[in-house]
């Protein structure tokens, strides 16, 4: 029997519903399988790094409830730091995501000492966007290594992101949005890359799903096209999100390693969440992995 997978990823958690098919416009069938996961962008690329073995903190606000108590509980469950206990210095990876657009600057600076001793911070947009590039600059006045992630992705992108980013990645419908080109393919993909990476940052990657990845660092003009391992996909939400994980441990974790090389093992490691349902609870550990990826 085919089977569809329809998935709803809200800032907190993920709702995965598998059926035969997909339902069309306002019509009601049946589902099997149905269960609700942990999610959020930041959260998932965090568990990713974590559990490939990164120290990591999460500064992120979530809500004053039994929800809010699990999200956290579940940081914790995975070894993650999350905000209110951040001490400078212990942590490889800070992650400035949120459960909710709360996040504020008071907040954010309580979490300077963190981001500002890290190897790498990661941010996406799931806080305001004045609170990302604040974040931002705080690690690039700082030498620590950025990665930002353009999603949930907004049309009109402050210029600040690009030259905040030593590493831009983004999927093809982000790059789609950011550039107003499509981008379905490696070589709409390897277009995209050039007309980012003009927009002042250090590296762009653009995730093409099966066809793995897109590489584009400054000051070179030619693009690599890095495939990914053909695997038999069960499930693909949150497959970019295990890659971002995965494309922070391997920059914090091996500084001289090439983009390219880091991109490959980010795929392999993006490639087996893509294997069993769900986001998170795809993600692979350090141990479920070949030693060739360390
Ligand atoms: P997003 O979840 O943001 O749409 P992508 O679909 O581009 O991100 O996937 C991110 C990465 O996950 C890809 O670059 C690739 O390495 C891996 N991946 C995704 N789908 C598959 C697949 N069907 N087979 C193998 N790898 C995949």
């Amino acid at each position: 029997m085919s089977c569809c997978v329809a998935s709803v990823l809200t800032e907190d958690f993920i709702a995965v519903i598998q059926s035969a098919r997909l339902p069309k416009e306002g019509e009601t069938i049946h589902g099997h399988n149905f269960f609700i996961g942990f999610g959020g962008k930041g959260a998932n690329q965090c568990v990713q790094a974590a559990r490939l073995g990164a120290k990591t903190a999460m500064v992120a606000k979530v809500g004053n409830d039994s929800f809010g108590d699990s999200y956290i509980q579940n940081f914790k469950d995975n070894g993650i730091r999350a905000c209110g206990c951040l001490h400078a210095g212990e942590n490889a990876i800070v992650i400035v995501a949120g459960a909710n657009m709360m996040l504020n600057k008071e907040e954010l600076q309580d979490a300077l000492a963190a981001i500002t001793s890290a190897k790498v911070l990661v941010c996406q947009l799931e806080i305001s966007p004045q609170m990302s590039l604040r974040a931002l600059r705080m690690a690039q006045e700082n030498k620590v290594t950025t990665i930002f992630n353009p999603a949930p992705a907004i049309p009109d992108l402050d210029p600040d992101f690009y030259r905040l980013s030593d590493v831009f990645c983004c999927n093809e419908s982000e790059a789609e949005l950011l550039t107003g080109s499509s981008v379905n393919n490696v070589e709409e993909a390897r277009c995209a890359s050039r007309e980012l990476l003009r927009r002042g940052c250090g590296a762009v990657i653009i995730t093409l799903g099966a066809q793995g990845c897109v590489v584009l660092e400054a000051p070179e003009s030619t693009s690599k096209h890095v495939p990914t391992t053909p695997v038999s996909a069960v499930d693909t939400t949150g497959a970019g999100d295990s890659f971002i994980g995965a494309l922070a441990y391997y920059v914090a974790h091996y500084p001289a390693m090439r983009l390219e090389e880091v991109a490959r093992r980010a795929g392999q490691v993006a490639a087996v969440s893509v294997q069993s349902m769900g986001a998170q609870s795809s993600y692979p550990h350090k141990r479920d992995l070949g030693a060739e990826l360390f």
